[in-house]
């Protein structure tokens, strides 16, 4: 069939106007499924479209739809809005976080190759459970994604793994489903757990989802971080973009009726995030939460602008497989609404990217905490 969408980025605003929601993966997996005429009937699972657009284009099947980000959830949501206009009944997507258990016996599963390889290990241990020897599965991806290690993980976890030739820079996975591997057990290497030992001897233990930032041990930059900051007991705080959570964690080591409030657009960060808190301070559970969101949004379209007294921020530099600044950007901007009066955003960045004076235009003021070699860490006010 025919379809003509219209897709954003989410949020579109605030992407670079020659970013495509959707690339030459996505436009092969949907000729190919086009193509075949021997398309089997039942349930179709797709795993890690970035914005939406294979959820659009096979909204009719009514697909269970696998994302880690909320983002991603976020574009598929517009997207289908957008378009209601292209389907004969109103879509009906089944939204499933990384961490949801999938649905039993898919007839298609199709799969874009993440960032993370983990991901993606942590989604072929969870498929072989489900898949069938009847369920077909196509994953697609650009040729560079496609490594050695990537087919290997096919092989190991499905079955008999072939791939197609390269179509402007993408290609296709083919893997049968070896039902008697796919019957043994296997142990997932995910999460991972790896500990911290603070200077002052406070001792954490930290769990990782398999799509977590700095899975196997502690981001350099967050460990210069950990060295200076300082959170007060009268503290409400923000660890925003906060992975297992490491920084806020350390704020509830320190200060321990500091309200944190603990922001990520990773399901799995926030899964990590709150078992982190559980496990080693669970009598301060209540004092924190766990907001699904882009940058702050999800908290300023709350009306919580001005509550917060200090914002953390360790900043990403990639959405999906594009580098970008925006996200960082953002964050500031947000955090800055988010602050009351006298409220501290609190930033570790690498030294090239010069946040310094964007900072410094947006806060009126800034302070070098504290810098090393690569990295420094510093204090803006809101006045
Ligand atoms: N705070 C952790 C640390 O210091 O180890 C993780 C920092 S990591 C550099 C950046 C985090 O930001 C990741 O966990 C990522 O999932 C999250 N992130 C990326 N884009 C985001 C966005 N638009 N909104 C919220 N979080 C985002």
């Amino acid at each position: 069939f025919d379809r003509t969408l219209s897709l954003i980025r989410y949020p579109a605003r605030h992407q670079h106007k020659s970013l495509q929601a959707w690339d030459s993966a996505d436009e092969l997996l949907i000729t190919e499924i086009q193509q075949d005429a021997t398309q089997p009937e039942g349930q179709c699972i797709i795993f890690n479209d970035d914005f939406g657009a294979l959820g659009c284009w096979f909204a009719d099947e009514r697909p269970f739809w696998v994302s880690d980000s909320w983002i991603a959830q976020r574009s598929l949501l517009e997207n289908l809005e957008a378009n209601t206009a292209q389907y004969n009944q109103p879509p009906a997507v089944h939204y499933l976080t990384s961490m949801d258990p999938l649905p039993q016996a898919p007839a298609m599963v199709l799969i874009k190759i993440p960032r993370t390889l983990a991901l993606l290990e942590h989604q072929l241990i969870a498929l072989r459970q489900v898949v069938t020897a009847n369920t077909r599965i196509i994953a697609a991806g650009k040729v560079k994604s496609i490594t050695r290690s990537v087919l290997a993980l096919f092989e190991r976890y499905i079955g008999p793994t072939q791939t197609s030739l390269a179509v402007k820079k993408s290609r296709l996975i083919f893997t049968t489903v070896n039902s008697e591997l796919c019957a043994r057990p296997v142990t997932s290497p995910y999460p991972t757990t790896w500990s911290y030992t603070h200077q002052d001897g406070t001792h954490l233990s930290l769990t990782n989802h398999a799509n977590v930032f700095s899975r196997q041990s502690l981001d350099i930059g967050a460990r210069l971080m950990l060295g200076h900051m300082q959170a007060d007991n009268s503290d409400r705080l923000i660890d925003l973009g906060c992975g297992n959570g490491i920084l806020g964690l350390s704020a509830l080591a320190q200060a321990p009726q500091c309200q944190v409030t603990f922001v990520d657009e990773s399901f799995m960060a926030l899964a990590s995030a709150r078992e982190n808190v559980q496990t080693n301070f669970p009598e301060r559970l209540p004092q924190c939460e766990f907001v699904a969101s882009n940058c702050l949004e999800t908290l300023l379209s709350d009306k919580r602008s001005g509550e917060f007294t200090k914002v953390l921020c360790n900043p990403p530099f990639h959405q999906q497989n594009t580098i970008t600044d925006h996200i960082a950007w953002q964050m500031f901007h947000d955090a800055r609404e988010a602050l009351g009066k006298g409220g501290h955003l609190i930033v570790v960045a690498n030294r090239h990217l010069d946040y310094h004076h964007k900072l410094k235009r947006l806060f009126g003021g800034v302070k070098l905490l504290a810098s090393d070699k690569k990295f420094v860490i510093l204090s803006a006010a809101k006045r």
